[in-house]
C-alpha cells in the first residue's frame, strides 16, 4: 500500500480497513502513512483494536470523523468512492486539506494473494455441493421463495458462515429480469429456473449462476440455453492475464450477437469476487480494467427473453497465468430437474 501513496492516505471503507488490517468494524479508519498505520475507532471496538499487529490504536469519540478532524491536520488523501459528504466536511471544517483518490486499496484487493485463493477455493466448494444437492430436490409445485429458503438452509448445513448475498430464485418469466427477487411464483413442469448464489466463507464470497430445466423444456429454449453455454465457453477461453476486461466481455458477447440475441443480453460478462461479491476487476464493454494473474472473476453471460424467461451461466475462476482455473465444479449442460 505504501508504494501506491503519493500523501498519507485516509482509508474509511470498512472492507478496506479489513483487507489492510484484519480488523472489522463499522464505526473505524486508518491512517497510511509511509512510516506507520494509525488505527482509529471508538470505545465499542478498542478491547479489539488494541489486538491489531503493525498499527498504531488511537481511542476516538463515537463520533469518528469530527473527532478525527482534531487529529489530522496535514494533507490527507481520502477515499472518493467510500467518504460521504458530510464526514468529507467535518474534515475540511476542522482544516486538513483533501485530496481523492480512487482504487487504491481495491487495485490491491483484486490481486489475490495464496491464503484468500484458498478461502475462496473453500466458499466455492461449498457452493459447488449445495447445487449437487439442489439438483436432487423436487422443483415442480413449490415457490421460488420456497427454493430460495432450501439453498439457504443447504449453504447452512453444508458449513458456510453466511451468504455471499441473497439467494435468487427465478422461474419461467421472473427469470427475464436479471435480478429478479424470488417470489410467491409455483414453478411448473416445462418452466427454466434460475438459481444464483453464493456461499462465504471466512469472509470470502462464492459466486455462481445455473438454470434448471423442471423435466421437458421446449426445443426453442433448449436452442437458447446451448447459446448462453457457447458464449460462457467463449469468455472462459478469452479470460489470461493482459486481456481487458471489455476484450472477454466482447468475446463472449460476440457469440450471442451472432445468434441474434444481442439486445436480450444487456449486462456485462462477470466481476470480480473476493471480500465483496462484486469488486475489481470489471468485465463490461466500459471496462478499462487489464487482467491479472491473482484476479478472480465470474463469467456470467445471459439471454433474458421479456414474458418467457432467462437463462444464465455463471462460473468463478482464477486468472493464471496462461489462461484460467474455473473453480465451480457443476454440470453445464442443461440439467433436468423434477
Ligand atoms: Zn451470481
Ligand atoms: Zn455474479
Amino acid at each position: 500500500m505504501r508504494e501506491l501513496l503519493q500523501e498519507p492516505l485516509l482509508v474509511s471503507a470498512p472492507v478496506n480497513v479489513r483487507y489492510l488490517t484484519g480488523f472489522e468494524s463499522t464505526n473505524a479508519a486508518i491512517l497510511v502513512e509511509p512510516e506507520r498505520v494509525r488505527l482509529f475507532t471508538d470505545f465499542r471496538y478498542a478491547e479489539r483494536a488494541r489486538e491489531v499487529e503493525g498499527v498504531e490504536f488511537e481511542e476516538t469519540k463515537r463520533y469518528l470523523y469530527s473527532d478525527l478532524a482534531e487529529r489530522l491536520s496535514e494533507r490527507v488523501a481520502f477515499e472518493a468512492d467510500a467518504l460521504t459528504y458530510a464526514n468529507y466536511e467535518f474534515l475540511r471544517e476542522g482544516g486538513v486539506e483533501l485530496v481523492p483518490r480512487r482504487s487504491l486499496v481495491e487495485s490491491l484487493r483484486a490481486v489475490k494473494q495464496s491464503e484468500e485463493l484458498e478461502a475462496i477455493r473453500r466458499a466455492t466448494e461449498v457452493t459447488n455441493q449445495a447445487y449437487e444437492r439442489l439438483a436432487e430436490e423436487q422443483f415442480a409445485g413449490r415457490t421460488e421463495k420456497e427454493l430460495a429458503w432450501r439453498m439457504e438452509q443447504l449453504f447452512h448445513d453444508l458449513g458456510a458462515d453466511a451468504l455471499a448475498f441473497p439467494v435468487d430464485v427465478a422461474a419461467g418469466p421472473t427469470a427475464a429480469s436479471p435480478h429478479a427477487v424470488p417470489g410467491d411464483r409455483v414453478v411448473e413442469e416445462s418452466d427454466l429456473v434460475l438459481v444464483d448464489a453464493g456461499a462465504m466463507l471466512e469472509g470470502y464470497c462464492s459466486d455462481c449462476t445455473r438454470t434448471f430445466a423442471v423435466g421437458e423444456v421446449s426445443d426453442s429454449l433448449r436452442d437458447v440455453y446451448e447459446i448462453v453455454r457457447r458464449a460462457e465457453q467463449a469468455g472462459l477461453e478469452a479470460i489470461r492475464p493482459g486481456v481487458s476486461g471489455r476484450d472477454a466481455d466482447v468475446a463472449a458477447r460476440a457469440v450471442i450477437e451472432d445468434a441474434g440475441y444481442g439486445e436480450n443480453f444487456g449486462h456485462g460478462l462477470g466481476h470480480g469476487v473476493g471480500l465483496l461479491v462484486h469488486e475489481a476487476p470489471v468485465l463490461r464493454l466500459e471496462s478499462e480494467d487489464v487482467l491479472a494473474a491473482g484476479n478472480v472473476v465470474t463469467v456470467e453471460p445471459g439471454i433474458y427473453l421479456s414474458g418467457v424467461g432467462g437463462i444464465r451461466i455463471e462460473d468463478l475462476v482464477v486468472v493464471t497465468d496462461d489462461g484460467c482455473e474455473v473453480l465451480t465444479s457443476f454440470p453445464k449442460e442443461l440439467v433436468s430437474v423434477g
